[in-house]
């Protein structure tokens, strides 16, 4: 049985539900603001074009250091951006109260 090389085992491509994105689908949307997006989008390339099997094996694993970076800064980075939306919402009270204390 063959794995799809794109996805970490148990989730996009290998999922086993099937309904989740490819790993390679979400690096490229972000290739823009993640660093590591772009970076493995790029080694996923030279993977494709590689055909020696140690050259495979070797960027093989430098394509999976970078999804895996990338999509750990993804989750990161998304839950980054919700708490810095909670944090606005309740700052806004707690700043009124400051000022009015030192009024
Ligand atoms: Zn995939």
């Amino acid at each position: 049985m063959t794995m799809p090389l794109c996805c970490p085992s148990g989730h996009g491509c290998n999922a086993p539900g099937g309904n989740e994105p490819c790993a390679l689908a979400l690096c490229r949307a972000a290739a823009r603001d993640e660093e590591d997006a772009a970076l493995a989008q790029s080694r996923w390339g030279a993977l494709e074009a590689a055909s020696e099997q140690r050259e495979r094996r070797f960027r093989r694993r430098a394509f999976e250091r970078a999804r895996d970076r990338a999509l750990i800064a993804l989750a990161m980075t998304r839950s980054d951006r919700v708490t810095a939306a909670r944090r606005r919402v309740s700052r806004r009270p707690r700043s009124r109260s400051g000022r009015a204390l030192a009024a």
